[in-house]
C-alpha cells in the first residue's frame, strides 16, 4: 500500500510491436532520410501479392482438419520473388508480410537478382505424424502453385521446415506440371537438385560476418566469448562454426531454455544433447541452466539471436552486455531496442545482412538447377565468403561515411537498389 492507501499501479509494460510494425518502422525511418518520392515510397512499402489459403488435410485417424497458410510476394522489382516457408503455430499474415519485406531488402543488400517473398502455415509440426506433415505440405504447395515457379517465386526452408519438406514441394509442383522442375524451390536434398553447402549456409554466413565485425573492431575472433539464442538450423551451425574458429562458446538455448558454461562448451558436448533430441532444459552436465532472457543479458563479446522476432526489446536492451550482436534471426531487435543499443555503443549487424548466407547459397542452388551443372562445396563456400565479405564492407563503409548504424546503412543500400530498379522499370501500364 502507498501512503495514501491506494494500491500501486504497475507501470505499463512497453508494447512489443508486431514484426510487421517493426518492418514498416525500419523502412519509414530510412525512406525519410533518403527523401524518397512519396508515391514510390508507397509502392516500395506495400506487398505486391498476399495469398491466404485455407485447405483441408486428412489426418491419420480419418478426421479432416482445415489449416491456414500464406504466401506473400513483397516485391518482384529486381527479379523473381525469393523467401522461405515457415511452419509455426503463431504464423500470421502480418508476420509473413514482415518477413517478405525483409527478404526484399536482404536480397538487395547482398545484390542478388531477386525480390522478396515469404510463406507460412499456422501449424505445430510436433503434433503431426510424418504422413500428415507430407499431406499438409503437398496440399499447401498445390494451393500456392498459382503464384510460385522458378521464374516467379522460389520458396526455401525457414523455421519448422527442412530439406525433406522442400523435396515434397518440388515433387508436388513437378507432378502438377508434368515434368521435373528442380528450380521451383531451394534448400532441397542434394539428390534432387540441392546444392552442396546449403544446410549450414546461414550459419557460415554468420561466421564470415563475425570475422569481419571483429576485424572492424580490432578484436580477435579466436577466444571471443559467444552466446547463441536458438539451436536450430541457424543457431546450431553458427555455434559450431564459431567454435571451430576458436571462439569460446559460453551459452546456447532452444525454446525450452538455455545452458551456460563460462569456461566454454566443446561442440561435441552440445552435439550429443542435440542428437538425443533432448530439449536443452532437460540436459544434464557440467553447466548451469539459464532462461532465454538471461542468455540475452550475458557478458559476452558476441551475441547471436537466432530464434524468433522481437527478442531484444526496450525492456531488456538496457541490460544487454554484448559488444557485438549478429542477428541470425529475422527481426530479433525492436526499433526502440535498436536506439538503446546504439546509445550503449553495441555494434549490431542487422538481420538483412547477417543472415543472408542462406539466401545467397539458395541463389547458387537455383543457378545450378537452371544450368543442370553442379559445383563443389569449396566453390560454394568461396563464393559465399566473397559475397558476405563484400556486402559487409559496403555496409560498413556507408555506415562509417554517413555516421549511421549498420542497420540504417544496410537499408540505405537496399532501398537505393530497389528504387533504382523501380525507376528503370517504370509503372505499368
Ligand atoms: P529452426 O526451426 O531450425 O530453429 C529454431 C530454433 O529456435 C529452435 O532451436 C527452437 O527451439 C528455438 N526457439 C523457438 N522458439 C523459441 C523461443 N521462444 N525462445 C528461444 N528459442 C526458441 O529455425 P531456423 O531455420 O534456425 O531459423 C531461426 C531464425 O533464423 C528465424 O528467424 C528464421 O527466419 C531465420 N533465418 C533462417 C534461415 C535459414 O536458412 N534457415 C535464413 C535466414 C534467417
Amino acid at each position: 500500500m502507498t501512503a495514501g492507501g491506494a494500491v500501486p499501479v504497475p507501470a505499463p509494460a512497453p508494447a512489443v510491436e508486431s514484426a510487421y510494425q517493426t518492418a514498416l518502422a525500419q523502412f519509414d525511418k530510412v525512406a525519410e532520410r533518403l527523401h524518397l518520392d512519396p508515391s514510390l515510397r508507397e509502392v516500395m512499402r506495400t506487398p505486391r501479392r498476399e495469398l491466404t489459403v485455407n485447405f483441408p488435410v486428412k489426418m491419420d485417424d480419418g478426421t479432416i482438419r482445415v489449416f491456414t497458410g500464406y504466401r506473400v510476394q513483397h516485391s518482384t522489382a529486381r527479379g523473381p520473388a525469393k523467401g522461405g516457408i515457415r511452419y509455426h503455430p503463431m504464423v500470421t499474415l502480418d508476420e509473413v508480410k514482415a518477413l517478405a519485406m525483409w527478404m526484399t531488402w536482404k536480397c538487395a543488400v547482398v545484390n542478388l537478382p531477386y525480390g522478396g517473398a515469404k510463406g507460412g502455415v499456422a501449424v505445430d509440426t510436433k503434433l503431426l505424424s510424418e504422413t500428415e506433415l507430407e499431406r499438409l505440405t503437398r496440399r499447401y504447395a498445390s494451393e500456392i502453385q498459382i503464384i510460385i515457379g522458378p521464374e516467379k517465386d522460389i520458396p526455401a526452408p525457414d523455421m519448422g521446415t527442412d530439406a525433406r519438406i522442400m523435396a515434397w514441394i518440388m515433387d508436388t509442383y513437378s507432378m502438377n506440371q508434368g515434368y521435373v522442375v528442380p528450380g521451383v524451390v531451394t534448400g532441397k536434398p542434394i539428390s534432387v537438385g540441392g546444392t552442396r553447402g546449403r544446410v549450414d549456409a546461414t550459419g557460415r554466413g554468420i561466421l564470415y560476418i563475425a570475422q569481419e565485425a571483429c576485424r572492424a573492431h580490432g578484436m580477435s575472433l579466436e577466444g571471443a566469448t559467444v552466446a547463441v539464442q536458438g539451436f536450430g538450423n541457424v543457431g546450431s551451425n553458427a555455434a559450431r562454426l564459431l567454435r571451430s574458429q576458436g571462439c569460446r562458446l559460453v551459452a546456447v538455448s532452444d525454446a525450452s531454455g538455455g545452458v551456460y558454461n563460462p569456461k566454454g562448451f566443446e561442440w561435441h558436448e552440445l552435439q550429443a544433447i542435440k542428437e538425443h533430441g533432448l530439449p536443452l532444459s532437460q540436459a544434464s552436465g557440467d553447466f548451469e541452466h539459464i532462461t532465454n532472457a538471461e542468455l540475452l543479458e550475458l557478458p559476452v563479446d558476441i551475441l547471436v539471436p537466432a530464434a524468433l522476432e522481437n527478442q531484444i526489446t526496450a525492456r531488456n536492451a538496457p541490460h544487454v552486455r554484448a559488444k557485438i550482436i549478429i542477428e541470425g534471426a529475422n527481426g530479433p531487435t525492436t526499433p526502440e531496442a535498436d536506439l538503446i543499443l546504439e546509445e550503449k555503443g553495441v555494434f549490431v549487424v542487422p538481420d538483412i545482412l547477417a543472415n543472408a548466407g542462406g539466401v545467397v547459397v539458395s541463389y547458387f542452388e537455383w543457378v545450378q538447377d537452371l544450368q543442370s551443372f553442379f559445383w563443389e562445396e569449396e566453390e560454394v563456400n568461396l563464393r559465399l565468403k566473397r559475397i558476405m565479405t563484400r556486402s559487409f564492407d559496403e555496409v560498413y563503409t556507408l555506415a562509417t561515411r554517413e555516421g549511421v548504424s549498420m542497420r540504417e546503412a544496410a537499408y540505405i543500400l537496399a532501398l537505393r537498389r530497389e528504387e533504382e530498379a523501380l525507376r528503370y522499370r517504370g509503372i505499368f501500364p
